[in-house]
C-alpha cells in the first residue's frame, strides 16, 4: 500500500479541521498538512491526553509509521516489557510466556499510548494549528464549506471536517445521528498510572479474579506502573460518571478480591491519570457525509479485544488524506 500524497497548489488555500488530538486525529493532521492543506486540530481537553497502557503498532499502521519517518523514535520508546505472567488471587504464579513465545501478549513494538500521541504531536506541532480546551457545538455543512460554531462561541468555516473524537464522539452524534450503532461487549475497562512497588518487574502481570474482574499490571519506561482493570457489567452508562464516581465504582468492584487489589484501591484514590469507558464496537453504515468524514474509534472502534485499534487509527486517516488530496 502506498498512496501518493501530492502537494497541488490549490490545496494551499484549503483549511481542514480535525477534531480530536489522539492517534487518529494527529495522524490525519500529519498527512493532510503534508498534502498541502492548512490544518487545525481541536482537542476538548486542556492538553494532550497521555494516559493509557502499552499499545502495539503493527500491520499497515506500522508501514505508515515508517513512511512518516517515526520508526526509530517508536523503537526507542519501547516499554521494555519482557513477557506476561498469570497469577491467581493468592499470588501463585500459574504460567508465564516470554515475549519470544507466540502465546505472549507482549509484542516486538510495545509503546505507551501516551508516548505515541506525544511523538505524533511533536512531529507536526510547527506545521499545524492546535486549539485545546474547546469543542464543536454546531456543525453546518453546506455545499461550499463546513461552518463550525465552537463551544467558546467562535465561528469559522473549513473546507472539510475530520471527526477523530474516539468512541464517545459527540460531533459524530450530531452529524450521523441514528446511523451509528454500538455493540456493547459486556465489559467496562479502566486504565490508570500508579507508583512502582517491589512486586512490579519487567513482566506484565495478569490476574483473573472471581466476579468477572481482570487485573493487568504492566511496566513502563517512565519509572511508573500502568494498570488496566476490566470488569463484567450490564451497560449502565458508567462512562458518563464524574472521575470521582468512576473511581468509587472501580474500588467497589475490586475491594477484597485478593492479589494486589488492596494496593490498587489506594492508588486509584491517588492517581490523577484515570480513564474508564465501556468496551463497545462502533458500527456505522457511512463514514462520510458531504464535507465531513469520521475516522479511528469514532467511526469503527474494534475495542482492545480486537487488537487492531492503533493500526486502524493510523491507516484510516492516511487513506482519507490520500483521497482528499485527489479532490
Ligand atoms: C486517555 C486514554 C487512554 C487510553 N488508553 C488505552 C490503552 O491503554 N489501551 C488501548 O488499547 N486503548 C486505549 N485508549 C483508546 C485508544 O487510544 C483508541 O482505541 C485507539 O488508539 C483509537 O484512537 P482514536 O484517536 O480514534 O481515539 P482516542 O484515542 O479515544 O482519542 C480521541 C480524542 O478525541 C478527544 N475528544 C473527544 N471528544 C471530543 C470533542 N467533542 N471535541 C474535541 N476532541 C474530543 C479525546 O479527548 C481524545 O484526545 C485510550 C484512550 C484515551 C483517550
Amino acid at each position: 500500500m502506498n498512496i501518493s500524497i501530492d502537494t497541488p497548489k490549490n490545496k494551499m488555500e484549503q483549511e481542514i479541521l480535525v477534531s480530536g488530538a489522539s492517534i487518529a486525529g494527529l495522524t490525519a493532521a500529519y498527512w493532510l498538512q503534508k498534502a498541502g492543506f492548512i490544518v487545525t486540530v481541536l482537542e476538548r481537553e486542556p492538553a494532550l491526553r497521555l494516559g493509557g497502557q502499552n499499545i502495539d503498532v503493527k500491520g499497515p499502521g506500522w508501514e505508515i509509521i515508517k513512511m512518516m519517518g517515526l520508526e526509530e523514535k517508536i523503537r526507542k520508546a519501547n516499554t521494555t516489557e519482557v513477557g506476561i505472567q498469570f497469577y491467581n488471587t493468592d499470588h501463585k504464579l500459574l504460567a508465564q510466556f516470554p515475549k519470544s513465545e507466540a502465546a505472549s501478549m507482549t509484542q516486538e513494538l510495545e509503546i505507551l499510548r501516551g508516548d505515541l500521541v506525544q511523538i505524533l504531536h511533536d512531529e507536526i506541532k510547527n506545521n499545524v494549528n492546535f486549539i485545546f480546551g474547546d469543542y464543536i457545538k454546531v456543525v453546518n455543512d453546506t455545499d461550499a464549506d463546513v461552518e463550525i460554531t465552537y463551544k467558546s462561541g467562535n465561528i469559522k468555516k473549513f473546507a472539510f471536517l475530520i471527526i477523530a473524537e474516539g468512541i464517545g464522539s459527540l460531533t459524530r452524534e450530531q452529524v450521523f445521528k441514528n446511523e451509528v450503532t454500538f455493540a456493547y461487549l459486556g465489559i467496562y475497562t479502566c486504565y490508570f498510572t500508579i507508583s512502582k512497588s517491589d512486586t512490579d518487574s519487567l513482566w506484565a502481570r495478569w490476574c483473573n479474579a472471581p466476579g468477572g474482574v481482570v487485573i493487568l499490571i504492566r511496566p513502563d519506561n517512565h519509572g511508573t506502573t500502568r494498570v488496566c482493570i476490566n470488569f463484567r457489567s450490564s451497560e449502565n452508562g458508567y462512562e458518563d460518571l464524574s472521575t470521582k464516581k468512576k473511581k468509587e465504582l472501580l474500588i467497589s468492584k475490586i475491594e477484597g478480591i485478593g492479589w494486589e487489589a488492596a494496593r490498587l484501591v489506594g492508588e486509584i484514590r491517588k492517581t490523577d491519570d484515570f480513564y474508564l469507558d465501556r468496551l463497545s464496537q462502533v458500527k456505522a453504515c457511512n463514514w462520510s457525509r458531504g464535507r465531513i468524514v469520521m475516522t479511528g474509534d469514532a467511526a469503527y472502534c474494534v475495542t482492545p479485544i480486537g487488537g487492531r485499534g492503533t493500526d486502524l487509527a493510523i491507516t484510516g486517516p492516511y487513506i482519507i488524506a490520500g483521497e482528499l488530496s485527489e479532490k
